[in-house]
């Protein structure tokens, strides 16, 4: 085994703090990465505090992670001793079922993903553990490759908020000709500003925020509405053809689905921790629909860093040490944060 450290919960009231833990030895098929940035999402606020149902503990967070391989398995033939590689929500899967096959490891039909961390490897036993530690071991097939062009630090969140924006935009090829907004203007929020904008879509930003409008334009942005104004949502009455909804609080979904024009889609990908409740003729009037999109698979992953490398899109972050990350968390929890914290290894001690 390998002695490793990290910061961890001990449960679902404690604080983060440091923690020493040991990784698995490198197999055939594996790569150890010294970590160098690791990226701070809601969802590990969510499953930090039992948010999503019960937790694994002790627990340390993280799946935004980039970093140095160190080390590589006998059967590797991806990586190298000092390539540069990423590691976002997934570890493992069972490789085999249809949507393995597919590049879909998120949906694996034998319930098999295994999650970077609150998960157990598919030997049902071993637990899993994030990216606020300084090194992971991690199977080939599940590490990305990084580009060596762009900043670590701004492409961590890439590996979660960029994949989760990335891939339902292009599901749905959304692009020139299409009205966009963006619910939540956060972490997931930025991201998706900077890709539906990059795909050529009219995008609104709909924020609680007032002082996040100057960014949004900034972002790329083509309109911003602030949310609490009822008047500037009624501007928007039957408009959008998208709303990528990265809200992570309990919201009101009516108000929002009434601004989709006639075969408008919801995009689900803030996970609140309450059931999503919707008046039925409110879904019906315009034929509307709700969708639900998690993460991305494997390929998709990869493709959206190669699009980001090749267009020069990167997260914008500030860096943060690790003895942050409980103060970190109450910003976020505040929407008070621009627009992601990214957690600098080298201050693990
Ligand atoms: P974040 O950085 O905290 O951003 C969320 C934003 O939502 C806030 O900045 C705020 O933007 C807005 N907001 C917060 N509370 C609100 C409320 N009560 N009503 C309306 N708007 C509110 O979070 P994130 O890291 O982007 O994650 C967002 C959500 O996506 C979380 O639930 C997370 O778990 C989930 N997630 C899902 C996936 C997936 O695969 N589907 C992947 C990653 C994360 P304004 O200030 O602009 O209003
Ligand atoms: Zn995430
Ligand atoms: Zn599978």
């Amino acid at each position: 085994m390998i002695p490793s450290k990290g910061y961890a919960v001990k449960s679902s009231t404690d604080k983060l703090s440091p923690w020493n833990f040991e990784r698995r030895e490198v197999q055939a098929n594996d790569v150890l990465i010294e970590i160098l940035y690791c990226g701070v999402c809601h969802s590990d606020i969510h499953q930090v505090r039992s948010e999503w149902g019960p937790a694994k503990y002790p627990m340390i967070p993280g799946h935004e992670i980039v970093g140095r391989i160190l080390k590589v398995g006998n059967n590797v033939t991806k990586f190298k001793v000092g390539d540069f590689a990423g590691v976002g929500c997934m570890v493992d899967s069972c490789r085999e079922c249809g949507n393995c096959s597919n590049g879909h490891e998120q949906f694996c039909e034998k319930g098999k993903a295994v999650w970077t961390y609150n998960s157990l490897e598919k030997d049902g036993i071993t637990p899993t553990y994030g990216g606020y530690s300084n090194q992971i071991v991690t199977d080939e097939h599940f590490v990305l490759k990084v580009a060596d062009t762009l900043p670590l630090d701004k492409v961590a969140p890439l590996l979660c908020a960029g994949i989760t924006t990335y891939s339902p935009l292009r599901k749905f090829k959304i692009g020139k000709g299409h009205r966009v907004a963006v619910l939540g203007l956060g972490g997931l929020g930025h991201m998706a500003v900077k890709f539906a904008v990059s795909f050529g879509a009219e995008v609104t930003m709909l924020s609680t925020s007032p002082s996040k409008e100057a960014d949004a334009i900034r972002l790329g942005a083509h309109n911003f509405c602030l949310t609490s104004d009822k008047d500037q949502l009624k501007i928007y009455l039957n408009y959008f053809d998208f709303i990528i909804d990265t809200v992570s609080a309990p919201h009101d979904y009516d108000s929002y689905l009434k601004l989709l024009r006639a075969y408008g889609v919801h995009i689900c990908v803030g996970i609140p921790p309450e059931p999503i409740k919707v008046n039925g003729f409110v879904l019906l009037s315009n034929g509307r629909s709700i969708h639900g999109s998690s993460i991305g698979g494997i390929p998709e992953t990869q493709e959206m860093l190669d699009y980001c490398a090749a267009h020069n899109i990167v997260s914008d972050v500030e860096i943060i040490p690790i003895n942050y990350i409980n103060e970190a968390y109450e910003r976020i929890l505040k929407s008070d944060v621009k627009y992601r914290f990214v957690i600098d290894l080298k201050t693990l001690e």
